[in-house]
């Protein structure tokens, strides 16, 4: 099966690796404007950038109130979830700003992972890791009492879209975004489960089995334009067809 699917990858294509000294890295976002990779090192509490261009990496920001996982909104602005502040916010000019903190009187647990839609809507993951972990936050309480999946529309509106997940985590949408994927950490699951979406009622239902990479769990992943999804493993990154079907493993050491 690998070897047929070879050509998911650039001919000569070898793993390379560009940094070593997070204790854990954690949501990283291509930068097109700048042609760099910025992620968290969630316990350093810091957030690093790496710049494809000179092969350097430099700390962006210290004290960032254990970020984790990030990505482009529709302007250009880098959105990113905090697990110390306990929101989703957008940074501009390096200054970040909440966009949400509470579900109603409630305080969210820890945003853990985000996506924006075409339409601008802002969807998350809100498990308690970093209520739960001092190195990835601050001690806290499930204020509302569950781990959703949440949409923060242009309007600032905020509904939950999931509510049947225990330990939601990565999240993305397929290219045409009617499915919606999101990995679920608990224990005795790990696997990516798929949802379909009504982007105009801003709902997703139905969700089920997609697939489950094994040995380790899904954590953060993506989808690429043909639709393959690329996630975390404890041995590699996996590649799985729309189908849910292995196509690839990139192995890491
Ligand atoms: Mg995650």
């Amino acid at each position: 099966m690998r070897t047929v699917q070879r050509n998911l990858l650039a001919d000569g294509a070898t793993l390379e690796r560009v940094f070593t000294g997070t204790i854990w890295g954690e949501g990283p976002v291509w930068i097109p404007q700048s042609r760099s990779i910025r992620w968290s090192d969630i316990p350093n509490d810091r957030i690093l950038d790496f710049d494809a261009v000179t092969g350097e990496t430099r700390v962006h920001r210290e004290g960032v109130e254990f970020t984790n996982g990030r990505t482009i909104d529709l302007d250009g602005h880098i959105v990113q979830c905090s697990h110390g502040r306990r929101s989703v916010e957008r940074e501009l000019d390096g200054v970040p700003h909440t966009l949400i903190g509470n579900f109603g009187k409630h305080r969210l647990n820890s945003p853990n992972d985000v996506v924006v839609a075409s339409d601008g809507a802002i969807w998350f993951t809100d498990p308690p890791y970093g209520i739960f972990e001092t190195r990835e936050g601050h001690p806290g309480t499930m204020e509302y009492g569950g781990c959703f999946v949440f949409r923060l529309d242009p309007g600032g509106e905020l509904t939950a879209v999931i509510a049947d997940r225990d330990r939601p985590n990565g999240l993305a949408f397929s290219p045409d975004e009617r499915t919606l994927y999101v990995s679920d950490t608990a224990e005795g699951d790990g696997d990516i489960h798929a949802y379909d979406v009504d982007m105009t009622a801003g709902t997703a239902t139905n969700g089920r089995l997609f697939a489950s990479p094994r040995p380790g769990i899904a954590d953060g992943f993506r989808v690429d334009g043909a639709g393959r999804v690329w996630t975390s493993a404890a041995d590699a990154v996996h590649v799985y067809s729309p189908d849910g079907d292995e196509l690839l493993r990139v192995a890491v050491p």
